[in-house]
């Protein structure tokens, strides 16, 4: 998020939406604390992003857990099932590179329910099979 101040102390942010792929780059003016006008989005889907951005910004996080067995080590990749409060983006990923499974799983099986007391589970992205080739 960048952003900067004009002589009529309008303060201008924008922000890059990543709500889809085409990752418009988001320009909202404030006054007072007050939202005053957002230009740049691509659809209404930006405004909502953008509204969400100033007041309680999220984001889904993706990562990798650390599969072992014996000897073998795998790398799960992961996701939280739902975006989570950009603040506790940090905390979440320190218990995710702690986290280690034992055990095959299937696409979407909970690796870490509610992570940090956020409501939200990490669900593995992909699955691991009874003789431990990823799929
Ligand atoms: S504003 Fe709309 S089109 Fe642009 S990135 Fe966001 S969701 Fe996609």
């Amino acid at each position: 998020m960048n952003s900067k101040k004009n002589d009529t102390d309008l303060k201008e942010i924008k922000v890059c939406c990543t709500t889809c792929p085409k990752e418009c780059v988001v320009t909202i003016l404030v006054q007072d604390d007050t939202l005053v006008k957002i230009t740049g989005e691509g659809c209404k889907r930006g405004k909502k992003f953008a509204q969400k951005e100033l007041t309680d910004p999220e984001r889904t996080l993706t990562s990798t857990v650390v599969v072992r067995n014996g000897e073998t080590t795998y790398l799960l990749p992961v996701k939280t099932a739902a975006p989570i409060a950009k603040k506790d983006l940090a905390a979440v990923m320190t218990l995710i590179r702690k986290t280690t499974l034992t055990q095959p799983c299937d696409r979407g099986d909970v690796v870490i329910p509610n992570i940090c007391n956020s409501g939200v589970d990490v669900i593995a992205c992909r699955s691991i099979k009874g003789d431990w080739h990823a799929c």
